[in-house]
């Protein structure tokens, strides 16, 4: 018997943002373990879908691992969603898959992983951004303290562009933490796919004039994009 984990990607705001195939294998599967179950029971409950779900966040991935194992080798077919866009990408699920699958091709436990790609906050940034990103950097969240003026110095002079998370109370404190480099385009793509979505792009000075402006802005969530103005 085969166990099947599937790592399915949700919604990122607009809860139409889903795939067929992974609401089959939402409805399909036996168990489905979720970051949050009150907001995975939000989404099930849009379509209509009942089906037992299991905590796993980032404190309890290393211990819910040897739990789905032990249900992979009973041939049990595992569903993982994270709260919001692809697990793994700034998420619980990449510690999940990299525990689980050394069992799978040591042959301990005969098992799949498969990915149910869909929404991710990254490339739907990426997507409607108007800026070159044949090639680019991704760094998820910067770190808060240590390592944090490293991690811009190297965004500041990076020839790529650079995109990451941010959320909504911190993103006037980047700005100005990257005031000083005038060479930079900055776009902010904010509340993606959900009612009040909106791209503003300019330098860290205009940006901060803007949101200052109109601080309502500065509501909801954000994915910085930071390129050097020559590649625009
Ligand atoms: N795994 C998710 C993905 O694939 O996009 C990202 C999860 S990470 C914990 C959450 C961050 O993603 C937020 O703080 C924000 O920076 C970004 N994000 C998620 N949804 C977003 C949206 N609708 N609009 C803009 N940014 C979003």
């Amino acid at each position: 018997m085969r166990g099947k984990l599937s790592i399915v990607a949700t919604p990122i705001g607009n809860l139409e943002d889903i795939t067929l195939r992974a609401l089959r294998t939402l409805k399909e599967c036996d168990v489905i373990y979720a970051e949050d179950t009150r907001v995975t029971a939000k989404l099930l409950a849009r379509y209509e879908i009942k089906k037992s779900l299991q905590r796993l966040d980032a404190a309890t991935e290393a211990k819910k691992a040897g739990e789905i194992i032990a249900r992979l080798e009973i041939g049990e077919h595992v569903a993982y969603v994270s709260d919001a866009g692809t697990p793994g990408i700034s998420d619980p699920g990449s510690r999940l898959v990299s525990l689980i699958r050394p069992s799978i091709e040591l042959g301990t436990c005969s098992a799949k992983i498969e990915a149910i790609p869909g929404p991710s906050a990254l490339t739907a940034a990426l997507s409607i951004a108007g800026i070159d990103s044949a090639a680019f950097t991704f760094i998820g969240f910067l770190p808060h303290k240590k390592g944090r003026q490293t991690a811009l110095k190297e965004i500041a002079v990076s020839k790529l562009p650079v995109v990451l998370y941010e959320s909504p109370h911190r993103i006037e404190k980047l700005l100005r933490e990257l005031v000083q480099s005038q060479a930079l385009h900055i776009t902010l793509a904010r509340e993606l796919t959900k009612i009040h979505e909106e791209i503003v792009s300019g330098t860290p000075a205009e940006l901060l004039a803007h949101l200052a402006a109109h601080p309502d802005r500065l509501r909801g969530e954000f994915v910085v994009i930071v390129s050097p103005v020559s590649r625009n």
